[in-house]
């Protein structure tokens, strides 16, 4: 049995869509998944371009949704229960998204909630992992993995499971395939920017560091905070779909928390720009976005922080690029005693800015890869809450633009590189 899949050539720019064998079970705690749709993501253009020093040809993408059609003989058994839930339950025919790394779901590190590090994770669309713009893929530890959408009972929420349920019938495949990777990845900067401890004084208008104590006895013991202080401060780097979902979670979390804001969201590239602007204009007609958001270039972006701050800078800074200048920009934007989350997929070249410059900023950083299957609960809130966005395609809002055939796979990689589409989707039936 062949199937068709997106493969990669090295050394790099080679996309060829080629007949290989489809995946069989290796593992009893395997899944092979169907796949009705798989996104193209900025992280795909790092070994695209041959940056991530891979040499050997594979698969591509970490972003698809599918139908179970083969599971091992490690589900529905006895041995089975004990274990995470959809070892018990997963039955195929059931539709599932899958998080962009493979997580065992029964280690310390996936008890945690740090999903994206577990230990025997694996990056679909890696050397190390045949991905899922294909026919079928093949998911190792799919029981931690996978999210089943057949079952919603599976999964904690805000919501009743009458009210997943509803919601999920109102869902496209489409829509759902953005919590493979983007919303998550979008929910996960903004409430690390949110809740980082460097934030708090202006989240709870309380001055560091009584704002992680109770509150002191006697008049006087507490410096008061003006209306300015308590306003919050952020830049967005970098506007392609992680940022937008990113903008949008960070809103969304603003709005629940009643906190006056902010926003810049910079992108050098015009048509990243007015996706943004069209989005935020969306939710503004929806009720939410009480503070000031603006969509700018980088260096109309410097002199608007340096406007709105008196040259102090921002409180936060999500830094949604994954390269240097990027970062350097971060540094520039943040205050001293600030915070910079950046979830850009970095690579090889040092950081640039030296220890002295941390030292002398007070500044915080925080890098990663987003826990996609820890995150999958708040992200699934969202995109429901958020259809007005995620709902469509190709309209001024959507985050994504279009959905193509195979035929279409090698063009879609050359524009999506050149930032001339925004998000791609494959339908390999098509
Ligand atoms: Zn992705
Ligand atoms: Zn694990």
């Amino acid at each position: 049995m062949f199937q068709k899949a997106i493969r990669w050539h090295p050394p790099s720019y080679d996309i060829r869509v080629e007949s290989v064998p489809v995946p069989q079970i290796q593992h009893p705690d395997d899944a092979i998944v169907k796949v009705t749709l798989a996104a193209l993501c900025g992280s795909d253009l790092h070994i695209y371009r041959g940056h991530a020093g891979v040499e050997k040809v594979h698969t591509c993408g970490h972003e698809f949704i599918g139908e179970v059609v083969s599971l091992g003989s490690n589900y529905g058994v006895d041995s089975a229960k004990g274990r995470p839930t959809l070892y018990y339950h997963l039955k195929v025919g059931d539709r599932v998204v899958s998080p962009f790394t493979v997580n065992c779901g029964e280690c310390s590190v996936c008890r945690l909630g740090y999903t994206g590090r577990c230990p025997e994770g694996l990056l679909f669309g890696s050397p190390s992992l045949e991905g899922g713009q294909a026919q079928y893929v093949r998911v190792p530890k799919a029981g931690g993995t996978l999210f089943n959408l057949s079952d919603p009972s599976t999964w904690s929420s805000s919501m009743s499971k009458d009210e997943k349920e509803q919601a999920l019938i109102g869902l496209t495949d489409s829509s759902l395939l953005m919590l493979a990777d983007i919303l998550p990845t979008g929910v996960f900067a903004a409430l690390q920017a949110i809740n980082h401890p460097k934030v708090a004084p202006v989240i709870t208008g309380r001055p560091w560091p009584l704002c992680f104590s109770p509150p002191l006895e006697g008049p006087g013991n507490e410096v008061r905070l003006n209306a300015e202080d308590k306003v919050l401060t952020v830049a967005i780097i970098g506007l392609g779909p992680v940022g937008v979902c990113a903008a949008i979670s960070m809103l969304d979390a603003l709005a629940i928390r009643q906190v006056p804001f902010r926003i810049v969201g910079i992108d050098p590239v015009e048509a990243r720009r007015e996706k943004m602007k069209a989005v935020y204009t969306t939710i503004v007609q929806a009720g939410e976005g009480t503070g000031e958001f603006v969509v700018l270039s980088i260096e109309e972006a410097r002199e608007k922080v340096e406007d709105w701050t008196g040259g102090v800078g921002c409180t936060t800074v999500l830094e949604v690029v994954g390269n240097t200048s990027a970062l350097s920009l971060a540094y520039d934007l943040v205050r001293a005693f600030g915070a910079v989350v950046s979830v850009g997929v970095h690579g090889a070249l040092p950081l640039p800015f030296t220890g002295r410059q941390c030292y002398n900023k007070n500044v915080s950083f925080d890098f990663g890869r987003c826990p996609a299957r820890a995150m999958f609960p708040l992200a699934f809130d969202l995109l429901v809450k958020r259809q007005d966005v995620f709902g469509g395609i190709g309209e001024p809002a959507s985050l994504i633009d279009r959905v193509v055939d195979f035929t279409e796979a090698a063009e879609s990689y050359r524009a999506f590189d050149k930032g001339e589409v925004g998000k791609v989707i494959f339908d390999p039936w098509k």
